[in-house]
């Protein structure tokens, strides 16, 4: 079994092989079994690449660009999750590091774009926000007294009509596509990856049987 994610690796029980590469058509991955052998299978989890790689080429991707800042300054805990009057396309929110290290003030959701530089207004915005939902952060100083460890700028990978989450053959080989999980992809990144493996397991069953 190949598991397409920058990565392939057999179950523990025989022995974990990890291989690493980058494909341009899906089914290379399957060319690249340690085996030497055609791999039985694939899984897809090429989250935002799924729209531009080769066999599967999905135009329903699209980014959702987000921004933050990680500043030293400690939040008495998460508070936010709100709407601006800066856009439809901005939010608030201040989340502490679970283990310390610092507290993450966001964001924007901005569908579309690919820019993957931090732009230092939008920075602004955010920590002016974060400073006046939550006073506390800079004892009421203001922005000046944050303390910026860095900017971070991501894409998330968003699918226009929803996760896909299903089998498919391509190019002769079983496919499970496990991506597009947008803004959500830790939080649903369990369920989804027991969905994934029994549809693996359903795929091959169906297949020994053929
Ligand atoms: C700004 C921002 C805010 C977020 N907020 C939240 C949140 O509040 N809650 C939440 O649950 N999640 C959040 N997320 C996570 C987000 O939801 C994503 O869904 C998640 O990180 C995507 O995981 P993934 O494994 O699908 O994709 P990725 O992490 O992008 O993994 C894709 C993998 O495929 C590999 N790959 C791609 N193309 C190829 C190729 N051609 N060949 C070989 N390998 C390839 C890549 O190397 C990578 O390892 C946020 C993300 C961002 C950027």
């Amino acid at each position: 079994m190949n598991f397409h994610q920058g990565m392939m690796m057999e179950p523990a029980s025989t022995g974990v092989v990890l291989k690493r590469g980058i494909f341009g058509q899906l089914s290379e991955a399957a060319d690249a079994h340690h085996s030497g052998q055609i791999a039985n299978l694939i899984v897809n989890c090429t989250g935002l690449s799924a729209g531009k790689l080769g066999g599967v080429e999905d135009k329903s991707m699209i980014p959702a660009r987000g921004q933050t800042v990680l500043v030293r300054n400690e939040a008495i805990g998460i508070v936010g999750g709100s709407g601006t009057d800066d856009g439809d396309d901005e939010v608030c929110y201040v989340i502490p590091r679970a283990a310390g290290g610092g507290t993450i003030l966001g964001g924007c959701y901005q569908k579309g774009n690919w820019d993957s530089q931090f732009d230092p207004n939008l920075a602004n915005r955010i920590m002016k926000r974060a400073v006046e939902l939550c006073p506390s952060l800079t004892d009421g100083k203001g922005i000046e007294h944050l303390s910026v460890i860095r900017h971070g700028v991501g894409l998330r990978p968003v699918r226009l009509g929803g996760t896909r989450l299903e089998k498919e053959k391509v190019s002769g080989i079983w496919v499970v596509h496990n991506y597009g999980h947008g803004g959500y992809g830790y939080q649903s990144s369990y369920g989804c990856s027991q969905a994934a493996v029994k549809l693996v397991e359903k795929t091959l069953a169906l297949r020994a049987r053929l």
